[in-house]
């Protein structure tokens, strides 16, 4: 095996257990025994500048993250390594009891389950794989047969089409792993609402899982209000408002595929589409256009996608967030309630937190939070990996 060596000092994260190494930390690569060094995805060992051992980590060699840490034991990273990991991840989602609520749940949550790189979405029998990083798809082949193993189903269809595999050297790749899917779009049930998951198309590994508090959240909150659903792609929170007794909702998104499914979602339900006003309209454009218009309502969703993936977008992407809470705050009535998210990895809470204040501020408005939201309990964050908490949300009341 290779040996990574680290400039001096920069064993520090390593030893607080964060699983990351930049290319930056590198003093060099140990080729005495490789003439051509790592291959991508190999696993190496982690020395620090005296040599002492840190960890085992795999070689991701066009990544700014280099390498990322498997295991800081001495253990054998191997098909029983992996085997430990992926059981520990299902005994903790059987320890959430999270199929009581749901049969579509994420069952690996990538570093913060000890697997960097790699993400594995359970809708109902069949299991969505995706593998972002070098080191996971190294492994992929071992890790879906494992999978199947552990939890008696047949059928993998793997997800690896996000941007980020670019940043590996890893091309996208889509269709089945494991077996095959015979019905699609796949009907997920989400406490007691039915929602079509189309698992080769839609975003992310098919539906966005991660939100399911949230949404049970906003159903419980919209009764007797007027909501706006801004960014709704397949109408989520639209339909757990409706649920929730909502007045009327208006659900906003620039995908007309997105809405026609949830039009779909609310038929499924037994909602009334026609309670619904759907807009295929930019989100910037049709707040200042109902600001104009003088509309105004008693509860405001906005869910935008990732404005800033890294820190480094992190300023453009808070213009972007503090302009549409800004226009929010003016178009919800005293008494509304705000729902704000950010799944930028860039934006910790306390900047948006900040970004959400100065738009109150500038919209001359005084409002309160009461209460902050996250990711579901089956997005765990590891205590040593901050950056796995990437969904931050407040529900704030316009006084
Ligand atoms: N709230 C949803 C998830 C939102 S994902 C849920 O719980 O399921 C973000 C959505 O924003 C996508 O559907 C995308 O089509 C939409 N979108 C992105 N930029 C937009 C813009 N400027 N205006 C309107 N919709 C936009």
């Amino acid at each position: 095996m290779a040996d990574l060596v680290l400039k001096p000092g920069r064993e520090k994260s390593l030893l607080r257990r964060h699983p990351w190494i930049f290319s930056g930390a590198i003093h060099h690569v140990d080729a005495l025994r490789q003439a051509q060094g790592p291959a991508s995805g190999e696993t190496v060992n982690l020395l620090s500048f005296k040599g002492d051992f840190l960890a085992q980590a795999a070689y991701s060699p066009t990544s700014q993250i280099r390498a990322r840490v498997w295991t800081f034991g001495n253990e054998a990273v191997d098909t029983d390594f992996f085997r430990r990991r992926i059981r520990a991840a299902i005994k903790q989602r059987l320890t959430l009891n999270i199929q009581r609520s749901t049969n579509a749940f994420r069952l690996i949550h990538a570093e913060s389950d000890g697997l960097p790189g790699l993400i594995v979405d359970r809708y109902v029998d069949v299991l969505v794989l995706q593998s972002l990083t070098a080191g996971s798809e190294f492994w992929k082949e071992t890790i879906a047969d494992i999978l199947l193993e552990e939890t008696g189903l047949g059928t993998i269809y793997e997800r690896s089409d996000a941007d980020v595999r670019e940043l590996e050297g890893l091309q996208p790749v889509i269709g089945p792993l494991r077996g095959s899917i015979n019905h699609s779009p796949l009907t997920i049930t989400e406490n007691k609402l039915k929602f079509n998951v189309n698992l080769e198309a839609g975003h992310k590994t098919g539906f966005y899982l991660d939100q399911r508090q949230n949404r049970l959240r906003v159903r419980e909150l919209a009764k007797g209000r007027d909501v706006l659903d801004c960014f709704c792609y397949t109408g989520g929170f639209t339909v757990n408002a409706l649920v929730g007794g909502a007045r009327s909702v208006v659900a906003v998104d620039s995908s007309a595929e997105a809405l026609a499914l949830g039009r779909e979602h609310v038929r499924l339900n037994g909602g009334q589409v026609e309670s619904v006003e759907w807009c295929e309209e930019d989100v910037f454009q049709v707040l200042r256009k109902f600001r104009d218009e003088g509309r105004s309502f008693d509860m405001i969703v906005l869910d935008p996608p990732k404005f800033a993936p890294t820190a480094a977008q992190a300023e453009k992407a808070s213009r972007g967030y503090k302009d549409i809470n800004l226009l929010a705050f003016k178009l919800l009535r005293p008494g509304g309630i705000l729902v704000t998210f950010s799944c930028s990895g860039g934006v910790d809470a306390t900047l948006f937190q900040k970004i959400v204040a100065s738009a109150a501020l500038d919209a001359g408005v005084e409002a309160q939070i009461v209460e902050h939201l996250s990711q579901a309990a089956d997005h765990p964050v590891a205590l040593n990996f901050p950056e796995g908490a990437y969904l931050k949300g407040f529900v704030c009341i316009k006084l």
